[in-house]
């Protein structure tokens, strides 16, 4: 009688477990793969486009979200509708500052308030920092009223994020996170975004580098050259690659640099890219080009995109076009185009 009493509260124990347990849990530790969840191009129409990037990477037993999108509200129902839990997460990564990327964080922390966000480290970012007190000059002949803390600084002065009591961690330099798993760290020196830290997510996996990138302002090439001395197999990059506003003969160069020098196997190409981007990148790439609209999920698995939209058709639907083409003239945040298109209005002016 005690014996099958036993086996019975076990067997209550174990169905109570198998409840209690995240539903998909241990189908998302084997899953492979990247999911769109804010750009503004796409197909599926239960899915709200908008200008800005996230994305939720499975890979390695990992769930990362990589960036946050632009708009809390849209970000969230794009959420909601693709059923992803952001409650098990393992961390977040923001690529860059930029308010496209990140402004869904606000609601990433209601559902999630102690999740790890990766962000890059910037002197008086708005993802917080500290300095030690050295730093500035003293003049120890002032009197204390006229002296910071009054003559007597802290040690470490530090300066708050803007989401109160978020668990950051600030990456300075390329770091491995993770086994396999690591964050690059790249400084822009391009006009516009000069001293712009931005960081992309490489996995080392067995068949070579899955590359995630954000806005790319450093320069895609500098960020793949990195990539390289990780694993100079890149099996897949996937991201904006902000050529959004570049000529042809630059967009011809990053194609060639990236098919030809580095001989990245797939490519996923979203947001910043730009129109012309993908076109050359799809005639590039041919059957390699991943489409990576808005909700598309693409599979790791043994052969990145098997099963996905591959180099078919057009890189960009009609319909997709027209809104990307919308949603594209926010772009511009430095007035980089609107600068060009003074020059070269020129005698007009
Ligand atoms: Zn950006
Ligand atoms: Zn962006």
């Amino acid at each position: 009688m005690k014996l099958l009493a036993t086996v019975l509260i076990s067997v209550v124990i174990s169905n109570a477990l198998s409840i209690v347990a995240p539903a998909g849990a241990a189908a998302a530790e084997s899953r492979n793969q990247i999911t769109i969840l804010y750009d503004a191009f796409g197909t599926d129409p239960s899915l709200t486009k908008d200008w800005g990037f996230s994305a939720l990477v499975e890979i390695a037993g990992k769930r990362i979200l990589f960036d946050a999108g632009d708009d809390a509200d849209i970000f969230a129902a794009n959420v909601k509708t693709k059923g992803v839990d952001l409650k098990t997460l393992d961390f977040v990564v923001l690529s860059h500052r930029h308010s496209d990327h990140m402004a869904g964080l606000n609601y990433v922390l209601s559902v999630n308030p102690t999740v790890k966000i990766y962000a890059p480290k910037e002197g008086f970012g708005i993802y917080g920092s500290s300095l030690p007190s050295s730093f500035y000059r003293k003049d120890e002949a002032l009197p204390p009223e006229m002296r910071y803390y009054g003559g007597a600084p802290p040690q470490v002065m530090k300066f708050g994020a803007a989401w109160h009591g978020a668990n950051f961690e600030l990456i300075d330099k390329t770091t491995e996170i993770a086994p396999g798993l690591t964050l690059i760290a790249v400084v822009s020196e391009v006009p516009g975004t000069r001293e712009l830290k931005e960081l992309s997510l490489a996995v080392n996996t067995s068949e070579g580098l899955v590359l995630v990138v954000g806005c790319s302002h450093p320069g895609i090439e500098k960020i793949v050259e990195v990539a390289a001395t990780i694993n100079p197999r890149i099996r897949l990059i996937a991201g904006g690659f902000h050529l959004v506003v570049a000529p042809d003969d630059v967009i011809a160069k990053v194609a060639t640099a990236l098919k030809e020098t580095f001989k990245v196997e797939s490519i996923a190409p979203g947001h910043c890219t730009g129109e012309p981007t993908f076109a050359a990148l799809k005639k590039a790439f041919g059957d390699s080009y991943l489409y990576a609209g808005l909700g598309v999920t693409l599979s790791l698995g043994a052969n990145p995109g098997s099963g996905m939209r591959r180099g078919e058709g057009p890189a960009l639907q009609p319909d997709d076009l027209t809104t990307y083409r919308r949603l594209a003239r926010r772009e511009d945040p430095f007035g980089i185009l609107h600068a060009q298109r003074l020059r070269t209005k020129g005698p007009q002016l």
